[in-house]
């Protein structure tokens, strides 16, 4: 949509292999996977692409591009010719190899195929092993235990979100799921099934009925590649979403993009990135040149628990904790008087004062005055720039 805003006249063709139009994937791991009634957010829908003259091309796959050429290549034998092409194909699944597993009854979840799938399974009483305490597994747990499933997560690692960087964090989320029924185990990893029963590398067993791999995801660069651009974890480019090809763009999950207000590369798996570097780099191919600058924003919403993270923490400095409303918590991590990184647990209306204070070049804060709960945040921001 940028780009046609930028170019009332540009010739613009969308293509995707999925055969439903573009949607929203967040809500496929929550309100989705819960009530199969919720609607499915689109981003573009069929009628809105007919009236804004965009050509949607659904269930066609781009199997290579010719960059001298400057043509796309399709699984059905048609191509298409272009004078800005961009890439945004995303992440793929990274899958799990389990001896003895019957494939129907390991599950993932990326697409909304997937999430029909698995919810189809989780009623009441099922046994879930989630592969992978990471976002997406925590998600999926907190979801079926609501409906009423058994579950037990399996890390390989010794605590859950290690890349967030805050040992309070992390304990706060186990300590929440524990507490709704959901079973741990750590340093352990699923080797193979016998019978109903998943083996570990502990030599114990687990007797379960489905396992949900949430093991991460690669980003899906095959194309990129095929077409000679510069890959390292994921496709590069400059700020303004230049691969190494001028003719050629990329946003997303995909990228590893080269972040001004950090001043290195970096690739963020963020629908809040998506959406920024989509924005931009839609003008940006249109002929209107947009830099991105990102700040890291993620959130999850796992059961009852909302978790917002801002910038990178980090895992060897100290954060400033401030206790919030109704068990609430906010995290605050600061060097040299600004703001490094923050995270907020069901404490959400602090976020946004938090993302102006780090946006803010002025912004001068102290540890003291963050960890004085009886000081509100909109207090210190007014009191400390500079
Ligand atoms: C279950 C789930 C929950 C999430 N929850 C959150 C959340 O709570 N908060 C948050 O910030 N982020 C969340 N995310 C992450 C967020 O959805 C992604 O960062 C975002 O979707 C990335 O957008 P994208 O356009 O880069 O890639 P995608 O959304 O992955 O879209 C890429 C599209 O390209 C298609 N494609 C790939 N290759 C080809 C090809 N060769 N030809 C044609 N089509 C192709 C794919 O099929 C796909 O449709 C979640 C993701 C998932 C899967």
């Amino acid at each position: 949509m940028a780009a046609r805003v930028a170019d009332e006249s540009a010739e613009i063709s969308l293509i995707s292999n999925e055969f439903c139009a573009p949607y929203e994937r967040p809500i496929l791991s929550k309100a989705m996977l819960l009530d199969g009634e919720t609607k499915l957010p689109c981003v573009l829908d069929e009628v809105t692409a007919e009236s804004q003259d965009i050509n949607l091309h659904l269930g066609l796959t781009a199997t290579g591009i010719d960059p001298a050429a400057q043509i796309v290549l399709f699984g059905d034998g048609t191509s298409m010719t272009y004078d800005r092409l961009i890439l945004a194909t995303g992440s793929r699944l990274r899958r799990i190899s389990l001896e003895g597993a019957d494939e129907g009854n390991v599950h993932y979840l990326r697409s909304m195929d997937d999430c029909t799938k698995l919810r189809g399974q989780l009623t009441k009483g099922k046994k879930l092993a989630v592969i992978g305490g990471g976002f997406i597994g925590l998600e999926v747990a907190a979801t079926a235990q609501k409906l009423g499933c058994h579950v037990t997560i399996i890390e390989a690692g010794e605590t859950l979100l290690p890349r967030i960087g805050s040992p309070t964090v992390s304990a706060f989320v186990q300590n929440y799921h524990t507490e709704n029924g959901v079973h741990f185990l750590f340093g352990v990893q699923a080797k193979a099934m016998v019978g109903g029963n998943l083996q570990l590398s502990d030599g114990t067993s687990l007797p379960i009925d489905m396992i949900l791999a949430g093991i991460g995801v690669d980003p899906e660069t095959t194309l990129a590649e095929s077409a000679g651009l510069e890959v390292e974890n994921g496709i590069k480019t400059d700020s303004y979403g230049r691969t190494s090809d001028p003719n050629i763009f990329a946003i997303g999950d995909v990228v590893n993009q080269m972040n001004p207000a950090y001043n290195r590369h970096m690739r963020l798996e963020s629908w809040e990135n998506a959406n920024i570097q989509g924005d931009a780099v839609g003008k940006s191919a249109a002929g209107e040149m947009t830099e991105v600058s990102t700040i890291p924003w993620f959130w999850s919403d796992q059961g009852d628990l909302n978790i917002q993270i801002l910038g990178l923490l980090d895992p060897e400095q100290a954060c400033v904790e401030r206790a919030g409303e109704e068990g609430g918590l906010t995290l605050v991590q600061l060097t040299e008087n600004k703001i490094r990184g923050a995270v907020t647990i069901n404490q959400a209306r602090d976020m946004p004062l938090l993302r102006r204070m780090i946006a803010d070049p002025s912004f001068h804060g102290d540890e003291a005055s963050f960890s004085d709960e009886a000081v509100p945040l909109r207090k210190i921001m007014k009191s400390a720039r500079r």
